[in-house]
């Protein structure tokens, strides 16, 4: 819940009709969900904002009345009944030009939109998703307790991993643990990538059985009301991995060692980026890290800014949060990724996440487990 003057929705809103003029136009009309939340505070899942230079407008309907008188005190209440579009909002404040979310809104409702007369309508790729990227104090404190959940789950993977045990069944383990540990629910489906899969960054847990000598990447996000967390460990299934495991693991380890000690406010997403590419290119592997360094992330799980090679023009605001992880990928073999969270201060990081990096799981240990039962 939010009040008045706990809140920085005042300075968003007023920062909105600074940038206007710079949109070229006299109000903006949200309905991502991510967006609509940052600007008002309001976390239904259904509703229209206009902030023009002298009103803060929410549309909603019946279902979350309420709730959006609690969360968004900033803003006027629209009331839509039943048979009411947003262009009813519209007709009423009849702007002139509006800036809508092309990202966001569907093809239809943007056809809706210009049945309004009078107003001129401009399609942005990004509204207000370049303020998102610097962090409240509370918005850090919220990431902050995502990421110790994750932390705590992450930690408990030598434990509950085994040799016959299916990736699924691993990942449905862990889901159920951050809900335990206080997850609101998952930032993303829990990835857990064993033995050649693991050369898929993104591969969807499946039923093959983890066996002694796989290399396993496991890579989730506790969602805490709404702000996420993102850990990836590697580990290895056994306590003598052969020297390829460790010349990939000890290569991936010093790529994310160089970006989290080189990194600092004012530097670009593809310098940084650089710091961890750098070292991977240098040992012959340029072609097996392909994907960027990391990403911001917060409301979203993937948000601005990106740590890339394609953000040379992206200056990492201090405040800003985001993940560093370099991953090294041979196809057949299998991969390594490590992925920590940090809070990108003037000076360099603060860390957010601090499981440790330990890749072993003694299969004698876990050999003598009984079968799960709930
Ligand atoms: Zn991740
Ligand atoms: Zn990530």
């Amino acid at each position: 819940m939010t009040t008045r003057n706990s809140t920085p929705i005042p300075a968003r809103i007023a920062r909105v009709r600074e940038t206007l003029a710079g949109w070229g136009v006299s109000a903006l009309l949200v309905n991502s969900p991510d967006n609509r939340r940052w600007l008002s505070g309001f976390t239904g899942s259904a509703g229209w904002l206009l902030v023009t230079p002298d009103q803060a407008l929410l549309a909603t309907d019946f279902r979350y009345w309420d709730q959006a008188q609690a969360q968004a005190p900033d803003f006027t209440l629209f009331r839509l009944k039943q048979e009411q579009k947003v262009t009813d909002m519209l007709a009423t404040i009849a702007p002139t030009s509006v800036a809508v979310e092309a990202n966001h809104l569907t093809l239809h409702g943007f056809k809706d939109l210009q049945k309004v007369d009078g107003i001129e309508w401009k399609p942005l790729e990004q509204t207000v998703e370049p303020f998102r990227m610097v962090k409240s104090p509370a918005e850090v404190a919220q990431i902050r307790a995502a990421a110790a959940i994750t932390d705590r789950v992450m930690s408990s993977v030598p434990a509950l991993a085994r040799p016959g045990q299916p990736e699924k069944e691993l990942a449905w383990l862990l889901e159920k643990s951050l809900r335990k540990n206080g997850a609101t629910g998952m930032a993303f489906p829990v990835i857990v990538a064993s033995g050649p899969n693991a050369a898929l960054p993104h591969h969807r847990p499946g039923d093959r059985a983890l066996q002694e000598g796989d290399t396993i990447v496991v890579d989730m996000g506790a969602a805490l009301d709404g702000y996420n967390s993102d850990l990836t460990r590697t580990f290895y299934l056994g306590e003598e991995p052969p020297q390829r495991f460790w010349d990939i693991y000890n290569l991936t380890l010093s790529a994310q060692t160089a970006a989290l000690g080189g990194m600092k406010a004012g530097m670009t997403g593809r310098e940084i980026d650089a710091l961890a590419r750098d070292v991977i290119a240098s040992a012959g592997h340029a072609d097996h890290f392909g994907h960027g360094l990391g990403h911001g992330v917060g409301l979203a799980i993937h948000e601005d800014p990106r740590l890339s090679t394609r953000a040379e023009n992206d200056v990492i605001p201090a405040g800003a949060i985001t993940t560093v992880e370099p991953g090294v990928y041979l196809t057949g073999w299998g991969g390594v990724r490590l992925e920590d969270l940090v809070l990108v201060t003037a000076d360099g990081i603060e860390r957010l996440s601090h499981c440790p990096k330990e890749p072993l799981i003694a299969v004698a240990a876990t050999n003598h487990q009984p079968p799960t039962t709930n």
